[in-house]
């Protein structure tokens, strides 16, 4: 049978009105979206141990005969507790469960289950507490899918709809990609993908379904990216003519780099063009402190010559503040006028900007969400500029266009990506990337070091705290969260082993124990300041405040330090396990240091880092070019860690999301998607 993916999900059996307003809110409306509702994690049920080598707190699967039958007893605060004696050849173990009466009738003795459930141990007492069971045979699935869910609708309930429609053997789903591609890709069916992807058979098909599946969505993301550039092909543009820039040039009080040279001629190539072609839509990506904001003040300025008003749209009132200031001594210098509109002004001041606006006074206007509201409306809106676009929907930056005619648009990014992926990722705008930076910046000193050092390095951070400096200090641990014991999509590699992620899992949690005593063990001279995932986002600005007005020495922080902090003080920053951390992780957090006028220094604590991790870590001593880093990144790891940094930006083409994409390790793939992808929008 033929599966109708636009098919209503009320027509699936159990769906009712309520479920389906639950699944609604899950984007979740048809038969199609169900499947293509992947499992976020999986249980490791085929993760089996004995009892013996049961540790406290794990989460696992044990294979145990139930020796008899369960006992009960009211608890004081009245919960009924059942207590199941069980076990295998090598223990015995005791499982509880609460308030399930049933549980009275639901085993029977002298049989076998698979229980799935966190232990607890006492000495020699084994405990599993509300575990998970089935009855044991030797056809049970060693993923058990774990769904992105949420209130009123849970995982457990989401898999039981999407197996009552591919569990049956007859269920077929309509290919989607050319045969020829499949078969010369040697893709999984999609049908054999989306089975497997719900109800892996082992851990080799997860991987082979998230190749397929992975490599269907960044095909038929290319060719409709590719499409729909074409459709916007035909909007008409804002014309503008050539003009002498000297006068620019003179103004700005530097020389600009290279880079900057090759990207403002591209953004003027693009303005200047013929009337005949589509309007500029161009990204400007370049690491922070790169020099971007000259290129758009460029665009401003050939814009306001050709008597075209610009737009400068930013994420956050300080940044408008800080773009205003930046652009109001450049322009007043040329003549063109400045102003501000963000939602903390008064009305009067408002409605002064709205005029200038309306009467094509202001040249040029910076403000934030405040830009986009009816209020404004523009003389003669020539182009649009979006700094870190990715925090702006494509809503919004459709409504603040559509305020001009065949407007121009230039969008800008701080985050290194490889010229290749932008290119797929971004495929409906021209990129131009700033990959050197303005001269006079200091490179942050990296080294790579092991525990032999831990002591050296102590000392030298309390040099340089003695020295007036501050530092960072960086765990990557995690907290316990429900995910415990759960594997991450993403983590299924090809050569996904357990044992192996279970000892970095636990290096994580180490890792929070540590953060906590650092303060108290080895710094208890010096003021240490501790953030961590838990924290109400109050405390943790309170803790950042306290960082950035220099009242605290020394911040250590298990979770990625919020990328807004910026404390040119800091002068050193160290970072343990380094190895568990992405090249453009450890990049975009080296950025923390090195900003002021001080020599900087990253040291990247790894002990027994694997082949690939020491790579990683040898290339960030060696290099400190955001752009060369992130092509290491990609080919090593492929694009999954991109895609999902990125999501935000990604999702702007609207309709198609890139869900499985994101856990891809395996770049060539990426590429010959895109190749693909682009034959078939040629012959298409
Ligand atoms: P970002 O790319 O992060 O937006 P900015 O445009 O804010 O970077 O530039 C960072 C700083 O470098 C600014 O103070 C800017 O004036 C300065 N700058 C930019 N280009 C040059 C250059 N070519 N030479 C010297 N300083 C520059
Ligand atoms: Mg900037």
């Amino acid at each position: 049978m033929t599966l109708e993916l636009d098919a209503d999900i009320k027509r699936l059996s159990g769906v009712g009105t309520s479920g389906a307003a639950y699944l609604k809110k899950l984007g979740i409306t048809t038969v199609g979206a169900l499947l293509y509702h992947f499992p976020r994690a999986y249980e490791f049920r085929g993760n089996v141990k004995t009892v013996a080598s049961a540790e406290d707190g794990e989460t696992a699967a044990f294979i145990l005969t139930v020796n008899a039958p369960p006992s009960y007893a009211k608890s004081r605060s009245g919960i009924m507790i059942y207590k199941l004696p069980a076990g295998d050849g090598t223990g015995g173990c005791t499982i509880v469960f609460f308030n399930q009466n049933y549980i009275k009738t639901a085993f029977r003795v002298g049989a076998s289950y698979r229980f799935y459930g966190k232990v607890s141990r006492r000495g020699k007492h084994v405990e599993l507490s509300s575990p998970v069971y089935e009855p044991y045979s030797d056809k049970l699935l060693p993923l058990y899918p774990v769904y992105p869910a949420t209130e009123g609708y849970s995982s457990v309930r989401i898999n039981k709809l999407i197996s009552s429609v591919i569990d049956r053997e007859d269920t077929v789903l309509p290919e989607n990609l050319p045969d020829e591609v499949v078969a010369s890709e040697r893709l999984m069916s999609r049908t054999e993908a989306l089975k497997t992807i719900h109800h892996p058979q082992s851990l080799y098909a997860v991987g082979e379904a998230k190749r397929r599946l992975a490599f269907e969505e960044l095909f038929l993301f290319a060719v409709n990216v590719r499409s729909t550039r074409k459709k916007d092909d035909t909007a008409p543009r804002a014309v503008m003519r050539g003009c002498v820039c000297d006068e620019f040039k003179a103004a700005l009080g530097f020389e600009p780099t290279g880079a900057q040279k090759r990207v403002m001629n591209e953004i003027y190539t693009d303005l200047t063009a013929n009337a005949d072609k589509p309007p500029m839509r161009r990204m400007v990506s370049g690491d922070v402190g790169s020099g971007k904001t000259v290129c758009a003040q460029f665009g401003a300025y050939v814009a306001a010559k050709n008597g075209y008003q610009t737009a400068v749209m930013v994420p956050t009132e300080i940044l408008a503040r800080q773009h205003y200031e930046d652009c109001s001594k450049l322009f007043s210098l040329l003549g063109m006028s400045v102003r501000l509109l963000i939602s903390d002004l008064p009305q009067s001041k408002k409605n002064e900007v709205y005029d200038s606006l309306l009467s094509g006074e202001c040249d040029v206007v910076i403000g934030t969400h405040a830009l986009i509201t009816d209020k404004v409306s523009f003389k003669n809106l020539g182009l649009v500029v979006c700094d870190e676009q990715h925090r702006f929907g494509v809503n919004q930056r459709e409504t603040l266009l559509k305020k001009g005619d065949g407007t121009h648009m230039l969008v800008m990014s701080a985050t290194p990506i490889p010229r290749t992926l932008a290119l797929v990722l971004f495929g409906d705008l021209d990129v131009s990337v700033i990959d050197e930076m303005p001269p006079g910046r200091r490179a942050v000193r990296t080294a790579y070091r092991d525990e032999n050092s831990r002591d050296k390095i102590y000392s030298f951070i309390r040099d340089q705290v003695k020295a007036g400096r501050q530092a960072y200090i960086v765990c990557p641990g995690i907290e316990e969260t429900e995910d415990d014991g759960l594997i991450p999509l993403e983590a299924l590699t090809s050569d996904f082993s357990a044992e192996k992620y279970g000892k970095e899992v636990n290096k994580r949690k180490a890792a929070v124990n540590y953060a906590e005593k650092l303060s108290v063990d080895v710094f208890p001279d010096l003021k240490v300041g501790y953030l961590h995932g838990k924290m109400k986002s109050a405390e943790k600005n309170a803790v950042m405040g306290k960082f950035e007005r220099g009242e605290l020495d020394i911040l250590v922080s298990t979770t990625v330090i919020e990328v807004g902090i910026n404390v040119p003080n800091a002068s050193v920053m160290l970072i343990e396990d380094a190895d568990c951390f992405g090249l453009s992780q450890l990049h975009q957090l080296r950025g923390r240091v090195g900003r002021g006028r001080y020599a900087s220094y990253c040291i990247l604590m790894a002990n027994d880092p694997g082949q690939n991790a020491e790579a990683r870590l040898k290339i960030m001593e060696s290099e400190n070019n955001g752009y060369k880093i992130a092509e290491f990144d990609l080919k090593q790891r492929g694009p999954g860690d991109f895609i999902r940094e990125n999501d935000e930006k990604i999702r702007q083409h609207g309709a198609l999301k890139l869900k499985m994409a994101g856990a891809l390790d395996d770049a060539a793939l990426l590429y010959r998607a895109l190749e693909w992808a682009e034959r078939y929008t040629k012959e298409g």
